[in-house]
Parts: C-alpha cells; structure tokens; sequence
C-alpha cells in the first residue's frame, strides 16, 4: 500500500555539495576587504547560515562595519553563481534516484533555504531541474527553515496532505522545519547519501508503518 504520495527534496547537503562552495565564494567577497574565515571555523559556526546571518556575525566578532554587508552579499552572490558551472555537476546516483521515483509514480519537489538564481542554476547545472514540478527558495516564502512554512506551501501548491509527504533532510533545522510541518523525514549524513536503496527502503518502511 503506498502512503506517499509527494517526496521533497532540501538542496544543499542533499542534491548538491555546496558546502565548500559557498565557503569559497563568501572568502573571496572578504578578501579584498582583509578578512578570511578559516576551513574549521566555517564549518563550526557559519554553515548553513545565509549570507547575510554570517555577515552580521563578523560585524559582531571581527568588527566588519555593517555598512559593507550589502556590497560583500553583491560579491558573494556573484562569486557563488560564477562557480556554480565547475562545482554543480550532474550526479549519476542522483539522476537515477529522481528518475526511478518518477517512474514509481511520486511526484518531486525541491525546497531550498537558498536565493532563487542560485536555486535554478544549481539544479540546471546538476541536470536535476526536468524531474521537479515544483521548486521554492527562500523568496517564495516568509520565514526560512527551520519554520515549517515553506514544507507547507509546497504541500498546498501541490494538493497534497503533509502527512503523505516524504521529506529528505541533512541537517537539524531542515528536519526541524519538516517534522513541524507534520512530514515524514528521513536524514542523510551528505549527497552521497541520497541513493535510490536509501530512499525506496524509508518508502517500504512507511508502508509497513514502522517509520515515523
Ligand atoms: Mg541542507
């Protein structure tokens, strides 16, 4: 018996590796101003947080006047885009898990923490964008993960009941934002992760109602 009727998908640390990316890209945005975030302390306190969240704590603990957050985003954002065609490559496994859950019948959606442009040319770039009928970025909505507001709306945009939808998630906020919204979750430690096996087993489990 299926009971799933809609998978949703976060997309960085799922679909995309854009950790280090956006580790990248914001240090060239602070390089010309003499500041750099070192590899450890990006991933203890920064990761996951947007831009602007990050920028307000280096104004807090490295004393980056504020009135230069708008023009290190501008750089940030551009930097990011201008690295999305070497480091967004399509992914067999990830080719293969969308396209064999298309053919299982479920319908994809993408839900992201990120800004739009960002959104659609990552997935472009991965070759990702043709499996999902829907995707929301943090543009579409008012309050970002770990809100459930955005899990939400791509339920009622699509017609259909939360609890029939699967959401995969790597991180905290993420299944956060997907268990308020009254979801099933699963979590994966990293887009490796995120196979076929892996999401048709949490599917199976569901059925025989032995997951949450
Ligand atoms: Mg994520």
């Amino acid at each position: 018996m299926k009971r799933i009727d809609a998978i949703l998908f976060d997309m960085d640390g799922v679909l995309i590796d854009a950790r280090h990316l956006h580790y990248e890209a914001l240090n060239a945005a602070l390089g010309p101003f003499g500041l750099e975030i070192s590899h450890d302390a990006h991933l203890a306190n920064f990761d996951g947080l947007s831009t602007r969240q990050k920028l307000a704590i280096l104004s807090e603990t490295r004393g980056l006047p504020a009135g230069l957050h708008g023009l290190i985003n501008e750089l940030k954002q551009k930097f990011t885009l201008a690295k999305i065609p070497t480091h967004c490559r399509p992914v067999f496994h990830h080719r293969y898990l969308l396209s064999r859950l298309t053919q299982d019948g479920y319908r994809l959606a993408l839900c992201s923490n990120s800004v739009r442009r960002t959104v659609d040319e990552m997935i472009r770039s991965a070759d990702l964008d043709s499996f999902f009928e829907l995707t929301l970025s943090n543009e579409d909505i008012r309050s970002p993960k770990p809100h459930p507001e955005i899990y939400l709306e791509a339920a009622k945009r699509m017609q259909v009941q939360p609890d029939r939808c699967l959401v995969v998630e790597d991180n905290v906020n993420g299944i956060r934002s997907a268990t308020a919204a009254g979801m099933h979750v699963i979590e994966v430690a990293d887009p490796d992760a995120v196979t076929y096996d892996r999401v048709a087993s949490a599917l199976e489990a569901i059925a025989r109602g032995a997951a949450p």
